[in-house]
């Protein structure tokens, strides 16, 4: 069977059999997949290491084309993030973004670009426990890009004003309302003006640029808000995640 080896992050971990689990990995090359890994038989040998969830890791797997599940065969530590564990507020950062991996992708459905923003906003994580919200959302607005609704946020979306005041965001149409548009459409919802300026750098910015942009808390629920109303809006299916749920609180309060 062919070996196929590649750079992987660890999405999720769980338990298939006394001597066995199932991880779901987000690979460099093709995207999510699942792998089954044997450990030795129970109290012995154990499991393979470095396969804990948010690891990244070299792997090595065997690969059958059409098959939902692949065969570990073996693994390295690139890197386990150690100080975002620390840290509350980082660890679920990143299990928010792992979600959004796991379950607005297909099996083997290739995206480099959001593999590398993982990877990256896994690192500033690590590196700075600054602003981890402003770090999220710049790792969000990669992600929404790369998954076919990125946002544009360079001019009112109805009238193309580039100077605000801004008064809504438009979930159909991806970015910001001005002032002197109407706000009429169960897709269109209220948002507070400074949101605009925090996406427009957020947008384009690098990571760790993203780590140093402060928001008051008000603004903060509610571009969270956004983001929540956003990623439900266009991946339908999901309902929301379910790691986002606890942000708010953990940030804010
Ligand atoms: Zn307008």
């Amino acid at each position: 069977m062919p070996l196929f080896k590649t750079e992987a992050v660890i999405l999720q971990s769980r338990k298939f059999s006394e001597t066995s689990k199932i991880l779901v990995a987000f690979t460099r090359e093709k995207g999510r997949m699942s792998v089954l890994v044997k450990g030795g038989r129970k109290g012995t040998k154990g499991f393979a290491g470095g396969l804990e969830t948010l690891n990244r890791v070299e792997m090595q797997i065997y690969h059958k084309g059409g098959r939902e599940l692949q065969n570990f065969k073996s693994s390295d530590l690139v890197d386990g993030y150690a100080e975002l564990r620390k840290d509350l507020k980082r660890t679920y950062t990143a299990l928010s973004l792992a979600e959004v991996a796991v379950r607005g992708t297909e099996t083997e459905d290739p995206h480099a670009d959001l593999y590398r923003a993982l990877v990256e906003t896994l690192e500033v994580l690590d590196r700075t426990g600054e602003n981890p919200w402003s770090v999220r959302w710049n790792g969000l607005l990669r992600f929404c890009r790369e998954l076919g609704f990125g946002m544009a946020l360079q001019e009112c979306r109805q009238c193309g004003s580039k100077t605000g005041p801004v008064k809504g965001f438009d979930l159909e149409r991806g970015g910001f309302l001005c002032g002197d548009c109407k706000l009429e459409k169960p897709h269109q919802m209220p948002m507070p003006g400074e949101s605009w300026g925090v996406l427009r750098f957020l947008d384009t910015c690098r990571p760790e640029a993203a780590a140093r942009m402060a928001v008051h808390a008000d603004a903060g629920r509610r571009i969270e808000a956004l983001f929540n109303a956003y990623f439900r809006y266009h991946l339908p299916g999901l309902r929301g995640f379910d790691s986002w749920k606890m942000l708010p609180q953990l940030y804010w309060e």
